[in-house]
């Protein structure tokens, strides 16, 4: 068998060779199959995935309220465009206004489109003479132009030149820098609540606090980009519950649908009320089919009380996080809310990501030196004593041979 299914990986690494436009680094493993915390390889070998979907599979893979929903809906309705009504998106909308702010909903595919989403409601919301946004050193928000040229990380800009015009950037967490950048034509901040390419940084409520004041006081509307931090990762519905400010739009995608494309926003009904026909629209935004695996995700949450339990396994796994951290001087850092966790070296985490990888277990790495453990909501406290003891192996194995030339202790992104 391994002998087929090994040839059959090789064809496809070829076929995409030949076919895939090159913009991915890939590994040169062939996924097959996913049930919950578990990836298998066309080999057969399994993987503990502790990244599941790049957050997208908050609740693991093929989650089973999901997969019924979908297959329930795809058997009525796949797809309407929007010029009628139709049931799921309504009630989805009304789902997610319930769990933050009371707000009102647009409906896209992705997390860059719910932040241009974002962006030009911001515009549309407030007087034309305003166009400036404010947004933060190592944020990301996706790669469509205005999200790109929202993302301040030169490595996401190469090429790309000019940008969107009217974007400033000021360090995160930097109430004062803030406060210098801000202007009578700033119609939007755009922040990460907690920053997760970035390497999972916290934002600290005295910066949340100062944009939410900056905003009131311009007149500008106050966006926090939840696309990853969103959907009960952090042991709330939004990261922003987590502090003392209320967005004035917050963007969700990600794990939104269980593993089906889609992104959306929420915004206070007064601002919300700025979108009128014709001024944005999504051909797919806010089918039937991602909306009503939404719908179930949301469903799944409440009912197996995924929130708590995300809240009560983040502080084991930073327990456990710790205990390594303890034993190794290279880890700067165990920082992150809920089941969305850095680690931060004083070394470079590539090699150990690989090396966890040949052990069976998929983690990432972020900025170079920022181990990104985001399991599933679903996953088990076995599974993450099964991932921490991969990584304390690797660590123990590792670092030894990389541990030369230590930089001083990294000490940015708050605590927790
Ligand atoms: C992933 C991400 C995006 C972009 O989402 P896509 O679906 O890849 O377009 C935007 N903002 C944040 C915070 C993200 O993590």
């Amino acid at each position: 068998m391994s002998q087929e299914t090994k040839v059959s990986t090789k064809k496809v690494i070829d076929q995409y060779d030949k076919y895939v436009i090159g913009n991915y680094g890939r590994l040169p493993i062939l996924l097959v199959r996913g049930e919950g915390s578990y990836v298998w390889d066309a080999d057969g070998k399994r993987y503990l995935d502790m990244f599941p979907g790049w957050a997208v599979s908050g609740l693991g893979h093929c989650p089973a309220p999901v997969v019924q929903a979908i297959c329930r809906q795809a058997s009525e309705l796949i797809h309407m465009d929007n010029t009628f009504y139709t049931v799921p998106q309504g009630q989805l909308a009304q789902m997610i206004s319930e769990r933050s702010f009371g707000g009102k909903c647009f409906f896209c595919n992705s997390g860059a489109e719910a932040v241009e989403a974002a962006l030009k409601l911001a515009r549309l919301a407030t007087p034309q003479e305003k166009y400036r946004y404010i947004t933060t050193l190592d944020s990301f928000h996706g790669r469509t132009f205005g999200a790109v040229t929202a993302t301040a990380q030169s490595k996401y800009h190469q090429g790309f030149s000019p940008l969107v015009p009217g974007f400033s950037y000021i360090p995160f967490n930097d109430p004062e820098a803030l406060e210098e950048a801000f202007d009578d034509e700033v119609a939007g901040v755009l922040i990460e609540p907690i920053q997760g390419e970035g390497g999972i940084n916290i934002a600290s409520d005295e910066f949340l606090s100062k944009a939410s004041e900056l905003c009131r006081q311009h007149n500008a509307i106050l966006i926090l980009d939840e696309v990853q931090s969103g959907m009960g990762r952090t042991g709330k519905w939004f990261a922003y519950q987590h502090t003392p400010v209320e967005p004035d739009i917050i963007t969700m995608a990600k794990a939104l649908g269980g593993g089906v494309a889609i992104g959306g926003i929420c915004a206070r009904s007064q601002i919300a009320q700025a979108m009128k026909p014709g001024t944005h629209a999504s051909t797919f935004g806010g089918n039937p089919l991602a909306t009503a695996a939404a719908i179930a995700t949301i469903e799944m949450i409440d009912q197996e009380g995924l929130l708590a339990k995300a809240d009560e396994l983040g502080k084991y796994t930073m327990t456990r996080l710790g205990e390594l951290k303890a034993k190794h001087d290279f880890i700067s850092q165990v920082r992150g809310r809920g089941l969305m966790i850095g680690v931060e070296l004083d070394i470079p985490g590539a090699d150990l990501v690989s090396a966890c990888l040949e052990k069976g277990l998929r983690i990432n790495c972020t900025h170079e030196t920022v181990l990104r453990f985001m399991p599933a909501m679903t996953v088990t406290k076995e599974q993450i004593d099964e991932a921490i003891d991969i990584v304390a192996v690797v660590l123990a194995e590792h670092v030894p041979a990389v541990y030369s030339s230590p930089d001083p202790p990294n000490s940015s992104g708050a605590d927790q």
